[in-house]
């Protein structure tokens, strides 16, 4: 156990408390989740049995990660704790008990995501008649979500409830869960049933938390009932990084926590992550919150280490390429790719960063965005496989019954739908009965012929392996991306083989027949919510937005876009709750940097299609010490380019072509004859550095 001697006494002091609640609250990279890990290696070692173990962590992959650690510590039956996320624990608990809940749902249920939900909001809307261009789908679907949670008591408007009705009544006639309901049934079966409640009172023995600041009410709910009997709740989180406020996360838990459980408290005060000055920075800015339950000043051993970088350019296109001229010098100076993170505040701020990256040939991936899942091409894919397993999906089925195309339009698609709910049978077995003209029929029973091999290939195989190269044939999903040969039908088949990588590494993690590893599989895939994207840990640079890093630590950060109105964004201008949760937001940023962290904003900036002024956001100001204020200028970089004089151009429509000058975002480039001279875009599309 020499990993207990790498621990500082208050760490040490946590993970060998012998039991009961406590809370260890402590400053970001103070080794709070590594405490945690230390923790349940300890419990392991004690005699605890695995098992009996629950950890709650943010993300599937933080998740993942531990159970790795914890594995190597203290061997292969660690692989029996229960790691999971919340939904993920809630998945578990429905998977085994939901059908004693009386909404007629089967064990074998499907969890949808947020864009499945929204298109289910969306297909309500038309079935009740309503003139959807009356409707944002997206505002429906929090709402919806803010009902259900009981984090809204009830719909203003009377059609917004009968939407909701609809989305509530749909997803139990199609045996479908939203991410609401995961933790909302739990709860339910936790509290309305006592057996349940009791077995998994007694199933666990120590339960353990982290990033607690982020628990909604709900959730601490399930805890609270989870630790009632043994009260073996090993909580960690730092108040300052609660940054959920949005979805209902409640810092007001903590408070109850200590109270409800009378739980001893531990205090980590030391940083092992980051240099001086970052932390000085972190300190300062986070010392504007009011509302702050304890106050601490975070400080490492890691010497001053490098100034903050903070810098001004004239234009979003120069921001985007400061931030590559100095990722290029970085990598000169001895940095990976991988080292560096760029953080923005929302995600569609990554688009202009992606451009320029790419424009340099710089690897990058983005976290979140559009994920893998969430890809059309991987939707369908999983759909047809869905259907195949189980075909009463009908939900997936009027995804893919006319993809590839097979003249089944929209009309034949509700009339098979009006047919199944008129007998009360499912989509699939309607395609016998519904009345159509002779091509839509003769369509339709095509379509089921492909779902019956496909499931009599299924029913041959022994490897998740083996599945993709049969449904890419039998569907003639292939082929229609072949006859598209474009730039994005590339993209779609290169997204299709990183699918099959998916089921390859499925066979490795799971244990069983075909369908026993398939439905564990679907299963996994349901939970990555956009959060959470299953990148492989190439050298690239990262982009993501500061929720999506929590927990995370990079050697060099770039905060970007710190303009007032972003990042504070809108609406905390108006309020001082949302302006402290924005503070908290680039705190978490602040503190993601292990030796630089480059701060950086820009005077002007198209915001739909309309050139605005950007202003300096406050955090930058208010996390810079006084001594910085003189640097001020020697630190501002110098106006940056993409391109400068006597670079060579390519332009898709002006050929070859040299670099004058550039002014600016101007650049004076001189092509041959019959175009000349002419002044563009430094960053036009059309333009490439050759
Ligand atoms: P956050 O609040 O961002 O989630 P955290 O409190 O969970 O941070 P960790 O991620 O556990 O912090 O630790 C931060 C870094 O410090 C990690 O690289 C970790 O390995 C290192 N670290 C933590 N404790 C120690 C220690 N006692 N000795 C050496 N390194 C440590
Ligand atoms: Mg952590």
């Amino acid at each position: 156990m020499n990993w207990l001697a790498t621990l500082n006494e208050s760490q040490l002091q946590a993970v060998i408390h012998p039991g009961g609640p406590l809370f260890v609250v402590a400053g970001a990279g103070t080794g709070k989740t590594r405490t945690l890990t230390a923790k349940i290696a300890y419990l392991i070692m004690q005699g605890v049995k695995p098992g009996r173990i629950l950890a709650v962590t943010f993300t599937n992959k933080a998740a993942r990660e531990m159970k790795e650690r914890v594995i190597d510590m203290t061997g292969p039956h660690a692989m029996d704790v229960w790691l999971y996320t919340f939904h993920a624990f809630g998945l578990q608990i429905l998977r085994r008990h939901i059908a004693e809940l009386p909404y007629g749902y089967k064990a074998s249920f499907t969890v949808i995501d947020e864009d499945d939900g929204k298109k289910i909001v969306s297909d309500v809307i038309k079935d009740l008649g309503f003139d959807s261009k009356m409707f944002s789908v997206k505002a429906l679907k929090s709402l919806i979500s803010l009902f259900k949670s009981n984090r809204m008591e009830e719909f203003e408007r009377s059609d917004e409830e009968k939407i909701y009705k609809g989305y509530q009544t749909y997803l139990r006639e199609n045996q479908l869960i939203d991410f609401d309901d995961l933790l909302i049934y739990t709860l339910e079966l936790l509290t309305d049933y006592k057996e349940i409640r009791v077995l998994y009172q007694h199933r666990f023995d120590h339960v353990l938390v982290d990033e607690f600041q982020d628990t909604d009410v709900i959730q601490y709910k399930i805890l609270k009932i989870l630790g009632e009997v043994h009260k073996n709740l090993f909580v960690v989180g730092d108040p300052d990084q609660s940054i959920y406020g949005f979805r209902g996360a409640n810092y007001n838990n903590s408070k109850l926590f200590l109270k409800d459980f009378n739980a001893q408290e531990v205090v980590l005060d030391k940083n092992y992550r980051s240099t001086n000055l970052i932390l000085n920075a972190a300190n300062k800015l986070i010392a504007n919150n009011f509302n702050r339950p304890s106050e601490k000043n975070l400080q490492s051993d890691l010497g001053q280490g490098e100034p903050i970088v903070y810098n001004k350019e004239q234009s979003d296109y120069q921001e985007t390429f400061y931030v590559v001229n100095q990722i290029n010098q970085l990598i000169r100076k001895g940095y990976q790719y991988d080292d560096i993170a760029i953080l923005y505040r929302n995600n569609a701020l990554s688009r202009l960063f992606e451009d320029a990256l790419i424009k340099d040939g710089i690897p990058y991936i983005i976290y979140g965005g559009i994920s893998f899942y969430q890809r059309r091409e991987i939707k369908d894919a999983l759909a047809y496989i869905r259907v195949a397993n189980d075909h009463s999906q009908d939900f997936y089925l009027k995804r893919i019954v006319n993809v590839p195309k097979r003249s089944i339009g929209l009309v034949s698609v509700r009339k098979l739908e009006d047919t199944a709910r008129h007998l009360g049978i499912s989509m699939f077995d309607a395609i016998d009965f519904v009345i159509l003209r002779g091509q839509a029929k003769e369509s339709l029973l095509k379509f089921k012929q492909i779902i019956l091999d496909l499931k009599e290939a299924f029913d041959e195989m022994e490897d998740l392996y083996q599945l993709m190269p049969v449904l890419m044939s039998k569907t003639g999903y292939m082929d229609m991306l072949k006859l598209e040969d474009s730039e994005s039908s590339e993209d779609r088949m290169d997204n299709l083989k990183e699918l099959q990588s998916v089921f390859t590494r499925g066979d490795v993690y799971y244990e069983g027949t075909f369908y026993e590893k398939l439905n564990q599989q679907l299963d996994q895939i349901a939970l990555y919510s956009d959060l959470d994207q299953d990148v492989t840990e190439d050298n690239h640079v990262k982009l993501a937005t500061y929720h999506q890093v929590k927990g995370l630590e990079f050697k060099i950060v770039f905060m970007v876009v710190l303009e007032e109105g972003i990042f504070p964004n809108d609406r905390a201008l108006m309020s001082t709750y949302e302006l402290e949760e924005e503070r908290r937001v680039a705190y978490v940023g602040i503190t993601r940097a292990k030796e630089r962290l480059y701060m950086t904003y820009a005077e002007r900036r198209m915001v739909y299609g309309q050139t605005k002024m950007g202003y300096p956001s406050r955090f930058l100001k208010e996390s810079r010490l006084n001594t910085d204020v003189p640097k001020e200028h020697v630190t501002y970089a110098k106006e940056s380019h993409l391109l400068k004089t006597g670079d060579h151009v390519d332009h898709q429509v002006f050929g070859r072509g040299v670099v004058v000058s550039v002014d600016q975002d101007i650049a004076t480039i001189a092509f041959a004859m019959p175009y000349g001279i002419k002044n563009l875009l430094e960053s036009h599309p059309a333009i490439k550095k050759v």
